[in-house]
């Protein structure tokens, strides 16, 4: 059983570019910001325009990093990744970036995505001879842009692109280069800005730009290659977008800081229209509104305002339990949410109670969580999702579950609710959604609507290259 049943974050990246700075240093920082995309391995590749260096290992940022570490890691140009493994195991094989020599120069690539037929690209690649040593496809994308036709790296990126179906931000360092590179469906988040001392910086969300200081950021668009190995920006739009676009909902939901800016929009304004949204659809006669922490917390704010009921601190949060340690062990795993979350007894005791939640995916918390507000004394449970139920596997990089074990493809919301033992369960519209959003398409609802953008291989599985090559 997963702690927290929540879609698995994809992953982090970061790229950099800063004449005379220590660019270790600083993509070291902006992957701190990334954190909480994924949390199973992190790693960095620097270049000094002569060779390249890499580190990298399972586990957070701050364990993967020493100061003995990030010392010898020089050079004017690093990219960094941190990882939740969406496809192959979480196995230290898999980390990134991956570095490779090629006839060019090395190159190193980290990846945020999934692309959906990477299997085929992964089967073309092993008939050409090239061999694979990781399970995943960003591994696929490195090999096959050390193979690709092309003069300089950006004209080897841009023939390798359009042979990738799915989603893919990606973050590539050269000797002398950092490229950007987000694909025409505009799945996941990009952005670059410019770093206080006159560099550049790409990373998956607009946060980590900021906490590294940089300034005039805006999103690599969808199908764009972006340069950053001079002062002004090299930009080629080497795809045309698709229309619609197809951005992931689940970044507005629950992926991104709260201080980022997705598709133009705060992350954090939007959260809080949506429990508004949610507040209209489905109002209940209440005492107290408490988000499930972090995410829902914004959304909590709206609805308790829309609905002129008090808002308050329902759980408090152990943000530094890792998944890492709870998970090996049995009985620290059937402890579950409870070693996650305690109850603030005084805010629910004997009260009427909203529990805001941005999502239910498996619905292992779900339960759990209700019994901890019970157990404290609260009277009513009312349980709120910002978002519509989750009937589909998602195939560009989120990790959902599979059918069977997304709750929602297999109940109805009443047997949920009972299932949790709420005293009610209601989720958002997939309109009410869009409404707080503020666009009517453009965005990927898949996970919701079973309507892929693309074409999907409905079998297909998170591991489904390890039988490959273990
Ligand atoms: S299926 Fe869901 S999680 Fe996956 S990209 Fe689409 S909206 Fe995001």
């Amino acid at each position: 059983m997963q702690i927290d049943d929540r879609p698995q974050e994809e992953c982090g990246v970061i790229g950099i570019f800063a004449p005379n700075e220590d660019v270790a240093r600083m993509a070291f920082f902006g992957l701190f910001a990334l954190q909480h995309r994924g949390q199973e391995a992190a790693g960095l590749a620097v270049s000094d325009g002569r060779s390249m260096r890499l580190h990298k290992d399972t586990g957070l940022v701050a364990q993967v990093f020493t100061p003995e570490h990030l010392a010898p890691m020089r050079g004017d140009y690093a990219i960094g990744h941190t990882r939740y493994s969406t496809t192959g195991s979480s196995s230290a094989r898999n980390a990134q970036p991956f570095m490779i020599e090629t006839l060019y120069g090395p190159v190193a690539v980290a990846h945020n995505g999934n692309l959906v037929n990477s299997a085929e690209l992964r089967q073309e690649l092993l008939r050409r001879g090239v061999g694979l040593q990781a399970s995943s496809d960003s591994e696929v994308i490195t090999m096959m842009l050390a193979g690709a036709e092309g003069a300089t790296w950006m004209e080897r990126i841009r023939t390798s692109m359009a042979k990738w179906r799915g989603a893919f931000s990606l973050v590539i360092l050269t000797l002398t280069g950092v490229f950007a590179v987000r694909d025409p469906w505009g799945f996941r988040p990009l952005s670059v800005g410019i770093l206080p001392s006159g560099g550049h910086a790409c990373a998956s969300e607009t946060g980590a730009l900021r906490t590294i200081g940089c300034q005039a950021i805006r999103e690599v668009q969808p199908g764009e290659i972006i340069s950053l190995s001079n002062n002004a920006l090299t930009v080629q739009q080497a795809l045309a977008p698709q229309k619609p676009l197809a951005r992931c909902t689940f970044e507005h939901i629950y992926f991104s800081r709260p201080d980022s800016v997705w598709d133009g929009r705060s992350v954090h304004q939007v959260r809080q229209r949506l429990g508004i949204e949610l507040a209209h659809e489905n109002g209940v006669a209440a005492d107290v509104v408490v988000p499930v922490p972090d995410s829902s917390i914004p959304a909590a704010i709206g609805y308790a305002q829309a609905e002129a009921i008090p808002y308050n601190d329902g759980f408090i949060k152990n943000r530094y339990i890792g998944r890492t340690f709870i998970e090996p062990t049995d009985t620290l795993r059937r402890q579950g949410v409870a070693l996650k979350f305690n109850v603030v007894t005084e805010n629910v005791k004997g009260k009427r109670v909203v529990m805001i939640d941005d999502s239910i995916v498996r619905g292992n918390t779900t339960g759990p969580l209700v019994k901890l507000l019970r157990e404290a004394g609260a009277r009513e449970v009312h349980v709120r999702i910002t978002c519509p139920p989750i009937t589909h596997p998602c195939f560009m990089g989120v990790d959902m579950g599979t059918y069977d074990e997304l709750i929602a493809h297999r109940l109805h919301v009443d047997e949920i609710c009972e299932l949790v033992g709420a005293d009610s369960l209601r989720y958002l519209s997939l309109e009410g959604m869009m409404r707080a959003i503020g666009r009517s398409d453009g965005y990927c609802n898949a996970c919701f609507t079973g309507k892929y953008p693309l074409e999907v291989n409905l079998g297909s599985v998170k591991t489904g290259f390890e039988k490959v090559i273990v």
